[in-house]
């Protein structure tokens, strides 16, 4: 693109160009260079206020500026130049915008102040054509960046957000079963061991509950594989009724769950245990699968199902997590032999 050619014949048509000076024959010459040089879109003000009122500087929900560039008259009655630009200066939406300042005297003090106010460039008076439409054209173009800049700061952003959001979904995938909501098994043992450590270095006793569903292939046979999920679903959610927040439930395997249970003796567990086994008999899971229940099964008053857990807790002999997951396992094999439906607990 030839640049001399996109200065002198053709600039941006978008573009808004706000001038503010109170001389009325000073604002109509800088209209009509700008016009010369192709700018439609010009805003007149005399004074600072009309150009606070254009700016809606005092309207804090005002949305985008649609002024690209302002040449500001250094000297006003009223308000100067300078403060005028502090002013926009100070609003956030505003901020960027590039402030060409037209004196007729560039005296250093006034210039330092004017810059340090925030304007971006200055002009003497009587103005220059072509200098002004070189300035105009050079700010309207680091706007130009400054506005894509923003945008593409903005994109990133975006995809940033939706890249954490989608890190902390697989991080939730990687330890949660899907189906229950409840932590997997791997994220299970972790906790587990961390949790031993614990009772090893504190004395502190930790209670663990495996719990498994009873007679599950029948349920499954029965009703369906999908009600068997609607089951399994029910059964977290009643477990984590009776549970404490440092408490750690998992879905260990198909129809097993476990439940760690910190700083607590065997005796509480037990009755943790109790609760649960007892909230899960008298439980019964409203069955919408449209077809008819079979009697033996509970028929019209729902799908009913029972639970066996075995309770184990730590003691001074204890070596590793793994001996504690051993007696809970016996624990919970004691009570599917002593008929189901019930609670045993391994001293170990
Ligand atoms: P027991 O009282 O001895 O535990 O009998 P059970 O039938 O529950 O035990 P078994 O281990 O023989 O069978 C477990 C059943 O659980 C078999 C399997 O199809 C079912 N199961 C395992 N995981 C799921 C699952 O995610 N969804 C459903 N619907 N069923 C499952
Ligand atoms: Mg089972
Ligand atoms: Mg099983």
């Amino acid at each position: 693109m030839h640049h001399h050619l996109a200065l002198s014949q053709t600039p941006d048509q978008t573009v808004t160009i706000l001038i503010v000076d109170d001389s009325d024959t000073s604002r109509l010459l800088l209209e009509s260079i700008l016009r010369h040089a192709g700018h439609a879109d010009i805003v007149l003000a005399a004074s600072a206020q009309e150009a606070f009122h254009i700016l809606e500087l005092d309207n804090v929900g005002a949305g985008e500026c649609p002024v690209d560039a302002i040449l500001m008259d250094l000297i006003m009655p009223g308000m100067d130049g300078i403060e005028a630009t502090r002013r926009i200066k100070a609003v956030g939406r505003l901020r960027d915008i590039p402030i060409v300042m037209v004196t007729v005297n560039a005296d250093h003090q006034s210039l330092e102040q004017a810059f340090q106010a925030g304007a971006i460039d200055y002009i003497t008076k009587p103005v220059n054509r072509i200098e002004l439409r070189v300035r105009v054209h050079s700010v309207l173009k680091l706007k130009e960046e400054i506005d894509q800049r923003k945008i593409r700061e903005r994109e990133l952003m975006d995809l940033a957000g939706r890249l954490a959001e989608v890190n902390k979904r697989l991080k939730e995938m990687a330890i949660r079963d899907e189906l229950t909501g409840l932590y997997n098994r791997r994220h299970f043992m972790e906790h587990a061991r961390a949790e031993f450590m614990r009772h090893k270095r504190y004395g502190s006793s930790l209670s663990l509950l495996m719990i498994d569903a009873d007679h599950f292939k029948t349920i499954n046979d029965n009703y369906g594989h999908s009600v068997g999920d609607l089951t399994l679903a029910a059964l977290a959610d009643i477990g984590r009724r009776q549970l404490r927040e440092v408490d750690i439930f998992a879905r260990i395997g198909g129809e097993e769950f476990a439940i760690l249970l910190p700083e607590t003796t065997v005796e509480d567990a037990l009755v943790v245990a109790e609760r649960i086994r007892a909230s899960v008999e008298s439980f019964s899971l409203r069955v919408d699968s449209g077809r008819a229940l079979p009697a033996d099964q509970g028929g019209n008053q729902g799908l009913k199902f029972t639970v066996s857990i075995g309770v184990a807790c730590t003691n001074a002999q204890l070596e590793d997590v793994d001996s504690l997951l051993k007696m809970a396992d016996r624990a919970l094999y004691a009570a599917k032999n002593a008929g189901r439906n019930r609670v045993e607990q391994n001293e170990g």
